[in-house]
Formats: C-alpha cells, sequence, structure tokens
C-alpha cells in the first residue's frame, strides 16, 4: 500500500492505457476507486491503515472475537440495476440465475471442487429484509433514470469514463451494509471496460461489490474475486505497476498482496514458470481467484487467513451476528437481541441504542491486548460512550449476554 501511494499516479495512467487497449474486458476495476481514493479521502486511508495493521498484529485475543461456529454465514442481498427488460431477458436476470451465481460463489469459497482451502464462509441471500419482512434478497430496480446509466452503465467513483454516477445507481437501492454485504448487479461498468469491482472493508452506505449482469452466474470467476476483494484480498500481482515490474517480495506479510502463500508476479504472466520468482508454489498465484489469469480454482490457507481476519473485526464483524437470512417474525432485525452502535468506525464517541429491556446493562470495552479500558451502565435506549482518551485501533465492545461487537476507533 505504500508502495502505491508513491506511484498512483503512475499506476492509473499505466492502468488505464493498459486496459484501453484490452478488448477482452475481463478486468477489475477495484484499484481503480482504492488508488483514488487512497488518494483523495484521508478517512478511507487511515481506515484501511488501521485494518492492515489489526490484521498484521494478529492481535492476541483474536480468538475472543471470533464466533464461536467455524462457518461463517454472510447475509447479501441483491440489487439487479437492468435497463428496462422485464424479468428473465437481458440486464434483468432472474432469480434462478443470481440463487445458482450465490450457489457457485459458496461453492469456490467452499472449494467444493477445486484445487485449494475451505474458506469456511458462505454467503445467503437475505431472507429477512431491514423492515424485518420476509425477503427473495432480491431487488429490481429501473436504472434509467440516472443519466449515461442506459447507454454506458455504472462509472466507478473516480473513474474518468462516461456512465451513471455510482452513488446515484447505488442510491436506487441498498440495504444497510451492517447487517447485509450488498451486491449491484449492472448493465454495464464505464461502457464494458470491466466486469466487475468492490469496496475494500469501509463500511458506509456504498460499500459493496458491482458486477455485470453476465457476470453474475453459477460458472463465474468474477464474483469469488470481487468477494475476496469485499474481504481485504488483493490481486496475486499487486504492485507490479499494471504489468511493468515484479512487485517487491522483501517481506511477504507487508509486500505484494500481503499474503504469503501466493508468489508474487505480474499480472500477464500466468504460464508454467514464474518469471518473478522460483520459490513457492506457482500454482498458488496463477491459479487464484484474484489473479486475471484464464484458468482459476482456488483460495489458498494465507487468503483464508485474511478473509476470517477481515470478518471479525469491523466493519464486516456486523454481518456475522446479522439476522438477515433468520426466519421471518422469530429473529427481525432491530428486534431486542440486536444493539446499535454508531458511528463505528468512531474518533471521540459512540452512541449505543438499545431495546428499552436492556437498560441497566453493564458493559465493558477491551482493548486488542484483551485488557478492558472502560465499563459502565446503559442508562438509557440511547447513551453516548466517550473514547476520546483511548488511542486508534480495534477495540471490543462486550455487553452482559454475551452480545459483542468490534468497534473501530480513528485518531487522526
Ligand atoms: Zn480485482
Amino acid at each position: 500500500m505504500k508502495n502505491n501511494s508513491n506511484h498512483i499516479l503512475v499506476i492509473i495512467f499505466l492502468l488505464f492505457f493498459q486496459l484501453q487497449g484490452n478488448s477482452q474486458n475481463t478486468d477489475c476495476g477495484t484499484d481503480y476507486i482504492h488508488n483514488y481514493r487512497m488518494q483523495t479521502d484521508a478517512l478511507y486511508r487511515n481506515q484501511l491503515l488501521i485494518l492492515e495493521s489489526q490484521i498484521e498484529a494478529k492481535p492476541q485475543n483474536q480468538e475472543n472475537i471470533q464466533s464461536k461456529s467455524t462457518l461463517y454465514n454472510i447475509p447479501v442481498v441483491v440489487h439487479v440495476i437492468h435497463i428496462g427488460e422485464t424479468i428473465g431477458t437481458g440486464t434483468n436476470i432472474s432469480d434462478l440465475q443470481i440463487q445458482q451465481a450465490i450457489t457457485g460463489l459458496n461453492n469456490r469459497f467452499r472449494n467444493v471442487s477445486g484445487n485449494g482451502v475451505d474458506v469456511e464462509v458462505e454467503f445467503c441471500l437475505a431472507s429477512i429484509d431491514p423492515s424485518g419482512n420476509a425477503t427473495s434478497g432480491i431487488n429490481r430496480v429501473n436504472g434509467t433514470s440516472i443519466s449515461n446509466y442506459q447507454t454506458n452503465g455504472i462509472t466507478p467513483t473516480g473513474n474518468p469514463c462516461v456512465g451513471g454516477l455510482e452513488t446515484a445507481v447505488k442510491d436506487l437501492s441498498r440495504w444497510p451494509t451492517s447487517d447485509y454485504y450488498n451486491i449491484w448487479v449492472v448493465s454495464e461498468i464505464c461502457n464494458g471496460s470491466f466486469v466487475g469491482y468492490a469496496s475494500y472493508p469501509v463500511g458506509g452506505l456504498y460499500d459493496g461489490l458491482v458486477i455485470v449482469s453476465t457476470s453474475m452466474t453459477s460458472n463465474s470467476g468474477t464474483l469469488p474475486h470481487e468477494m475476496g476483494h469485499g474481504f481485504f484480498l488483493y490481486h496475486t500481482f499487486n504492485g507490479d505497476g499494471g504489468n511493468v515490474n515484479c512487485p517487491l517480495d522483501n517481506d511477504c506479510s507487508v509486500d505484494g498482496d500481503h499474503v504469503c502463500d501466493t508468489p508474487p508476479h505480474k499480472q500477464g504472466d500466468c504460464g508454467l514458470t514464474n518469471p518473478c520468482t522460483a520459490l513457492g508454489v506457482w500454482d498458488n498465484s496463477r491459479y487464484n481467484y484474484m489473479a486475471y489469469c484464464p484458468l482459476v480454482n482456488r483460495f489458498t490457507q494465507g487468503q483464508k487467513d485474511r478473509i476470517r481476519a477481515t470478518a471479525v473485526i469491523a466493519p464486516r464483524a456486523s454481518l456475522l451476528t446479522s439476522q438477515g437470512c433468520g426466519v421471518s417474525g422469530t429473529n427481525e432485525i432491530n428486534s431486542s437481541n440486536t444493539i446499535l452502535i454508531f458511528p463505528n468506525p468512531a474518533q471521540n464517541m459512540i452512541h449505543v441504542t438499545v431495546d428499552a429491556a436492556l437498560i441497566g446493562t453493564n458493559f465493558e470495552l477491551y482493548d486488542p491486548m484483551g485488557k478492558v479500558v472502560l465499563s459502565g451502565k446503559l442508562s438509557s435506549e440511547n447513551s453516548l460512550i466517550e473514547l476520546s482518551s483511548l488511542s486508534g485501533g480495534i477495540y471490543l465492545f462486550k455487553m452482559d449476554g454475551d452480545l459483542k461487537q468490534p468497534i473501530m476507533v480513528i485518531k487522526e
């Protein structure tokens, strides 16, 4: 990341020219939005740096903040932003195609027929909507009201291409990212320049992945690729300067893709040998879902560790306790089982909103070493907790009754 920051402009231009000259339309736009925000958005940059440091530090109490179950279930909602077709035609793909795409995504994360590891993460189409009503987990909206969407599809924020503004398109349909991982299925991205892109884990209104309708299929390599980005995986060729140089390889935990069992390479190198290094298991990179190579069939153990470390800290951790795939009427979102903590990430204070039945409940805040740094009682349905004495990092908010929520504290 720090290497990128020195050369962001160069990389953007190199990628721009390279991708413009690529007629295969198989590329991912994640780095565009990432590089743009790293340059222009200090809060975004700080959030990712803190997240990265937390993952690399492997906090001693990680066990405490992991769910008891080894299998993580992530509720997803799919928003189909079509261009006016009837359901099942053109970009307005059918429910069945979407369900099969999610099954395909799960098969790849569970390594059902691949050559990698079982990540032990599954994605479920939401069965409960944010109001507590039953849902198919699929929303459909005609996107033609957004300027340039019908002709060019969506424009990722920070990309110079002509298309519908990302925020305007996503505003047509989006669910709270704290309880659902949002997937937007679109007609095109930059008039065919990309097949997908995703946000690295930062939360907020627009966090999630975007994928073109033709790639939202059961055999798609794009969907697991973008979901990998959503859980903080970089490309296996991260740091190659747009296929220009071999990524730095001094310390595999912080160079390249920050994963040690995926040898660094250039994005165009997918052949029998890796010109960048003879070390490591080359197949782990050239057959990786996070490569641009033609045949992909695996996530590695190192990627699994990074995905799961990301899953248990903010902002993804709240997905693990979401009731989005629960049963209607028994586990409603916003029920008394749910505490609402915001903002998260926070700077100097957090609001904690609970059901009236939980007033008087004790709470504690643990630092990454497992030490209690704050404690008290929730005195009302909406309590304000001061964090100004804390330094930046990830804390665990814990309440009686075993409710737990990681809190990210950011200090400028
Ligand atoms: Zn990508």
